[in-house]
């Protein structure tokens, strides 16, 4: 699944690509990714609107269109957007098109159809589900030590599930929490509320920076993710333990080892990443 870096790097480029580009027409070919709305209400809703700029809180991308309305879109595990010539035909994943104006079309392709879109009024976009909870971005000025240990200190949850919960922070997935946690040497099962706040204090950076320098090297390729140029993004060079199973810890020399956290695969160092006794 597209995580932040991922998402940020296909906004920047949309909006290279389709900003100031209006609306002439829609075709949805998959209802189910505009659910609650019919392919006909879809299309009568962003029809002869311009999309004015993309912006993005969490994974959600928020295309703001004219007539104060915004599209909400969520790429889920395999969503992804590329332009291409009028009249170009759509494969079968292609799941929604945008005809826009000066001859370019806008193809949503999913080929898993997780993704959703949806389109509200400006001022209800964060009633929209998932948004409504979405907890702060990671950065600086949003993402502050109190909060952090206000927050941590509530929950026994693992630390792992804690941190891919966007309510707590938005953004993160199973990448960067694993290399995150690996960072500040958190073992993955630590309740949140065994961190103390010299822990959270270097958790809360790594994670700040990693996102960030992810960013940067347009994120992570892993499985169908390019961004919407067609490349590869480059972060997947740059991990140091997801993906790692069995290859040296790079502090450390030890095998990295895997185990399922909540469901999901998660990669650590047995030396530096000490499980707490209770
Ligand atoms: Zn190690």
């Amino acid at each position: 699944m597209p995580e932040l870096p991922e998402v940020e790097t296909v906004r920047r480029g949309l909006t290279n690509l389709v900003a100031g580009r209006t609306v002439e027409s829609t075709e949805v070919r998959w209802e189910k990714t505009v659910g609650g709305f019919t392919a006909e209400e879809f299309d009568q809703a962003l029809r002869n609107q311009t999309i004015l700029k993309i912006d993005r809180r969490g994974k959600y991308l928020l295309f703001r269109f004219t007539g104060g309305i915004t599209m909400v879109s969520h790429l889920r595990m395999e969503g992804s957007y590329y332009t291409v010539p009028a009249g170009t035909k759509p494969g079968k994943h292609d799941l929604v098109t945008f005809h826009l104006d000066h001859g370019v079309d806008l193809f949503y392709r999913d080929t898993r159809k997780f993704g959703r879109m949806n389109i509200v009024p400006n001022d209800q976009v964060m009633t929209v589900a998932g948004l409504a909870t979405i907890g702060p971005e990671p950065t600086e000025d949003t993402l502050t030590l109190d909060y952090m240990i206000s927050e941590f200190g509530k929950s026994k949850m693992h630390v792992k599930p804690f941190l891919l919960n966007q309510n707590h922070i938005a953004g993160l997935g199973n990448i960067y929490v694993d290399e995150t946690l690996w960072q500040s040497k958190i073992h993955p099962l630590t309740a949140a509320n065994q961190l103390t706040t010299d822990e959270l204090a270097i958790l809360r950076k790594n994670i700040i920076a990693e996102l960030a320098r992810a960013t940067e090297h347009h994120g992570t390729t892993v499985h169908s993710f390019t961004n919407v140029f067609g490349n590869a993004g480059e972060f997947q060079n740059e991990l140091q333990v997801y993906g790692r199973v069995g290859e040296p810890c790079l502090r450390c020399g030890e095998p990295l080892v895997k185990i399922k956290v909540a469901q999901r695969g998660t990669t650590y160092c047995p030396v530096c990443q000490i499980e707490r006794t209770k």
